[in-house]
């Protein structure tokens, strides 16, 4: 009986870490994949990408908002100014839409002060992660010392504290990379809220399995953060 459960949870991990490893690998493609579906659909309100962009500036923002030009799926938001490639500035297909309503979105978190305690957060603990690889070093310095007894048998406890410091650090990573998965789940959900406001709801359902799929990249960075150690994924930067 016991032999079956310890398998099933064998076999459970075992689908669990594949599941997560294929996530960290392909969700980058997957989302490419989204993109390009996305942009074959023509929003039907016929309405211009930056009328959308004024329309909700004005209505949600104070109109505070300026738009900028940025390299292809670097489309991002930062205080006063959403940044867009050509691609997206260039059509009005619901890839377009939607990620612009995205940005938009993080312009309302912004002006909610949502983003800035989460990017607060975020710089508190980008300092945390300089000393990662540091006190991976010394704990195993220490260890190998204590254990080969060229110092006092002691200095190995020491060396397993520092190297749990270190775990700490790791975990923290991890964490922020799932806050900054509530953070782009959050600023989608404003936007979906925009696109309602012009589009049919099919197109909105259309909109939102793209912004899902953009928002599984989020993942793969934090599985490819949690999973690096196994050499089965890409290389993630701890803190970014
Ligand atoms: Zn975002």
């Amino acid at each position: 009986m016991w032999l079956y459960i310890v398998i099933g949870i064998g076999v459970l991990f075992f689908l669990i870490i594949c599941f997560c490893l294929a996530v960290a690998n392909f969700s980058f493609d997957n989302f490419k994949e989204k993109r390009k579906e996305a942009m074959s659909y023509r929003a039907s309100n016929g309405m211009d990408i930056r009328d959308f962009v004024a329309i909700i500036n004005e209505r949600y923002l104070d109109g505070a908002l300026q738009v900028t030009r940025c390299e292809e799926y670097r489309d991002h938001f930062s205080p006063g100014i959403i940044a867009l490639s050509s691609s997206t500035l260039g059509s009005n297909s619901l890839a377009s839409f939607s990620t612009i309503a995205h940005e938009l979105g993080h312009g309302l978190q912004f002006k909610k002060g949502e983003l800035n305690k989460h990017w607060q957060r975020k710089s508190k603990n980008r300092i945390f992660g300089r000393f990662f690889l540091p006190l991976i070093i010394v704990g195993i310095v220490l260890a190998v010392l204590g254990l080969l007894n060229i110092v006092p048998f002691f200095v190995l406890y020491i060396g397993v504290g520092v190297f749990a410091l270190a775990f700490l650090i790791f975990l923290i990573a991890c964490y922020t990379k799932y806050r900054e998965i509530k953070i782009e789940k959050g600023a989608s959900n404003y936007g979906l809220e925009f696109l309602k406001e012009c589009m049919t709801k099919e197109e909105v359902k259309i909109c939102n399995e793209f912004l899902n799929s953009a928002r599984l990249t989020y993942w793969g960075s934090l599985f490819r953060t949690m999973l690096g150690w196994t050499m089965l994924t890409q290389k993630e930067k701890m803190f970014n």
